[in-house]
Parts: structure tokens; C-alpha cells; sequence
């Protein structure tokens, strides 16, 4: 059995993370409405795509992300399975809130680091008090990575 559990983190439910449940989006400043912030008050009706199916980086059965790397504790969500850069498995960390947190992102930036997994982390903008549905983008890892992803962001693609 799996020891990590959701409960009582609702981040990838509360729009952190882009998702569209049921033909309804959710994204930064706009949850989920079923989520309750602690829950999901239509848990046995939730849909397998991506209700079920979603499983971000902590709470998998063989995670390598240290425990105090929960969603809604340490301030950022990340998705390990949807990138892949010259062969390396890339880290995708999203903001729980509007930026990660400065101790949380130090301890993402040493894991890249450790585990040779290049990291892309979003921040919402300083300079607007709103809440952006894309957040700012920025990439950590070597020269190359770093350059690679200003590149895709210039030609306006997307990175997944
Ligand atoms: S962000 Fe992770 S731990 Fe939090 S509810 Fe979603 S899958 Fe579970
Ligand atoms: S339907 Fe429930 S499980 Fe699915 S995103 Fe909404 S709150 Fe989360």
C-alpha cells in the first residue's frame, strides 16, 4: 500500500496545475468546483481523466521527492512524467500559491542537481497582482537546457 496520501491536499485540484475536468477548466485563481479545499465532494463520480489517472510526483508509490515535499505543505506541485530533455527526465514544478517557496525551490534545485533531472518552475508575475493562467516560466539545469527552453518559450511553443 501506498504510505503518501492526497488527503487533506487538494493542490492539483484547486488549479495550480492546468486540468480540465469534465469540459470544465481549472487553472490559477479558478479550482476545480467540485474541490472543497480539503476534498472532493464528488470523489466516487470523479472522472479517470484526469481525476484518477493523476498522480503528481510526491505522491507516487516509488517517489524519490522527500516526504516534506508535499503539495500542500512546501508550496509547489511537481510532474515528473510529462518531459523529457536529451534523454534526461525533467521536473516540472508549478507554485502552489503564486511562487514557490525560497526553501522549497532550493530543495528542488538540489535534487536536479543530485538526480541529474533538469527543472522547469513557474512563479506567477511579481509585477501583476492578478493571477496569470500561465505563470512565468524559468528552467534550471545546464547552460544548454536553460537555453533550450528560452528558445521554445520565443517561438511560442509550448514546452508540454
Ligand atoms: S497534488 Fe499530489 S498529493 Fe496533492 S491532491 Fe494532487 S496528486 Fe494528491
Ligand atoms: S472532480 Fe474532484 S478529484 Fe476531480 S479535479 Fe475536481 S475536485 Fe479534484
Amino acid at each position: 500500500m501506498n504510505k503518501r496520501q492526497c488527503q487533506p491536499c487538494t493542490a492539483c485540484c484547486d488549479g495550480w496545475v492546468q486540468i480540465k475536468v469534465k469540459g470544465c477548466e481549472a487553472y490559477p485563481g479558478k479550482p476545480c468546483p467540485h474541490s472543497t479545499g480539503n476534498g472532493c465532494d464528488d470523489y466516487d463520480n470523479r472522472p479517470v481523466d484526469p481525476c484518477r489517472q493523476f498522480e503528481c510526483a510526491w505522491v507516487q508509490k516509488k517517489s524519490t521527492l522527500p516526504i516534506d515535499l508535499k503539495p500542500n505543505e512546501c508550496g509547489a506541485l511537481v510532474i515528473n512524467k510529462i518531459l523529457i530533455w536529451q534523454g534526461l527526465k525533467v521536473d516540472l514544478a508549478v507554485p502552489v500559491g503564486r511562487k514557490i517557496p525560497e526553501k522549497t525551490l532550493t530543495k528542488l534545485m538540489q535534487r536536479a542537481e543530485k538526480e541529474m533531472r533538469p527543472l522547469i518552475y513557474q512563479q506567477q508575475d511579481p509585477s501583476s497582482k492578478m493571477l496569470e493562467k500561465n505563470p512565468l516560466t524559468l528552467a534550471y539545469g545546464p547552460p544548454a537546457f536553460q537555453q533550450w527552453v528560452l528558445d521554445e518559450q520565443a517561438k511560442g511553443r509550448a514546452l508540454w
